[in-house]
């Protein structure tokens, strides 16, 4: 394979634009190489700008769950254009996209729309705040809440109570009011509660975490921050940017049974445009601005366009949900013909169409055993996947995505790289 244009545009663009990436998870730092640049893509297929194709599972981090470009997803869109790019006043799409999300989601009787996943959590815990009256917020080492202030947190090890700012830049001051736990380890949960009485607002998860790799929840963990947030009059906000209409219509919400007082929503629901959304029980949401005191606002919030596109996808999903049961089963043959393969080197959880090689012989159960893994190990598997047509994250610590495009063709090249990558 040939890299000559990414390489050039590479170097062009590290000069006008800081590491030449408008999102730092795109730079290829983690896998030591230069970023492919991509010129379109199509159903499971990117191609670069040299002329390569990829199967992709990337899926642009997530949203796109029906493939690249699908027909009526693209036929949405331009019909919307074709109605004006934006008004900054209500449409019948919004309410058509909140009556959706609380059909999928029941627990959503009130939601808002924001442009992207950050302003969802961001506003969500504002919400949180402003109706408990408390300050403080726990938040999971290893969960990904977006970047605002607040939340780029995890505190170094050792210091699990303590609140150190992820990024500089990020006052002290702004993030003090954050406490650190341990996913899948209630007693971390449980002691912040015991030594801040009266005053946690909310606990926020990721309720699949999948921004440490992918690691699922033990039994009980979920069912464990539901009882203590009720118990201790703390909110329970599941962050389900990237489980919402993925793990089906109905989210993690669903499938584990466990019901949130407030969800954060991104990726999937803008079917590829910026869209986020929060909301829960109408008796927390009416605290929102204009209603209630809490003030949160967008210029482009319900963007028509975006709108449409999230309304098209959410559609699908809802009225075929045998794609999920293709979307789970697809992944389940990866995950088998990466165990069969790799072996003990390799580490896989799957759940739905969310899945994770991680490069370590043990159990990937929370935040330390994740990061028990060799990125070396991992950042050549990229590039040999990479060089063999198959397109992942760049990063041990992302999620692989499958999309309902890919079909039973791309399912075997896949397993052909993963294979020869096996026995090079
Ligand atoms: C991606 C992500 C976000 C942030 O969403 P952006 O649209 O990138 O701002 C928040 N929470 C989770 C769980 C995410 O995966």
């Amino acid at each position: 394979m040939r890299f000559a244009k990414s390489e050039e545009l590479f170097e062009q663009s590290s000069r006008r634009i800081p590491g030449g990436v408008n999102s730092p998870v795109r730079a290829y730092r983690a896998v030591h190489r230069h970023p492919v640049f991509i010129d379109r893509a199509a159903g499971a297929y990117i191609y670069d700008v040299d002329g390569n194709a990829y199967v992709d599972y990337v899926c642009s981090w997530g949203p796109c769950i029906l493939g690249h470009a699908h027909p009526a997803v693209v036929a949405a869109v331009q019909e919307a254009c074709e109605r004006g790019l934006t008004y900054g006043a209500p449409t019948a799409a919004e309410l058509a996209l909140a009556e959706l999300i609380y059909e999928c989601m029941p627990s959503m009787e009130v939601s808002r729309l924001v442009s992207s996943g950050t302003e969802a959590v961001m506003s969500a815990i504002r919400v949180a705040r402003g109706y408990t009256g408390r300050d403080k917020i726990v938040k999971f080492r290893g969960c990904y809440h977006g970047h605002s202030d607040g939340l780029l947190v995890r505190a170094g090890s050792g210091a699990l109570t303590q609140s150190v700012p992820d990024s500089k830049g990020v006052p002290a001051d702004y993030t003090k009011h954050t406490l650190i736990a341990e996913y899948n380890h209630p007693e971390t949960v449980k002691e912040l509660f015991e030594n801040n009485p009266g005053e946690i607002a909310a606990v926020v998860v990721e309720p699949v975490a999948a921004n440490m790799g992918v690691v699922l929840p033990e039994p009980g963990f979920l069912e464990f921050l539901r009882d203590i947030t009720k118990t201790c009059g703390a909110l329970l906000i599941f962050d389900e940017v990237i489980t919402g209409f993925r793990l089906g219509a109905g989210g993690a919400q669903e499938l584990f049974g466990v019901k949130p007082d407030l969800t954060t929503l991104g990726k999937i629901i803008g079917g590829g445009m910026p869209v986020g959304a929060y909301g829960g029980r109408k008796e927390i949401m009416d605290i929102v601005a204009p209603v209630g005191p809490v003030y949160q606002a967008g210029t482009l919030s319900g963007n028509p366009v975006a709108t449409a596109a999230g309304i098209a996808t959410i559609r699908i999903l809802r009225d075929e949900p045998e794609i999920y049961g293709q979307l789970a089963a697809y992944s389940a043959e990866i995950a088998d013909c990466v165990r069969e393969n790799l072996g003990a080197s390799v580490c896989v959880n799957q759940i739905g169409s969310l899945l994770c090689v991680f490069f370590t012989g043990e159990r990937v159960t929370d935040y330390e055993s994740a990061t028990a893994s060799d990125t070396d190990a991992y950042a050549n598997y990229f590039n040999y996947m990479l060089e063999h047509g198959i397109y992942l994250a760049p990063s041990q610590y992302e999620a692989m995505f499958v999309s309902s495009a890919h079909t039973k063709e791309e399912l075997a090249k896949t397993c052909a790289a993963i294979k020869s990558f096996s026995k090079r």
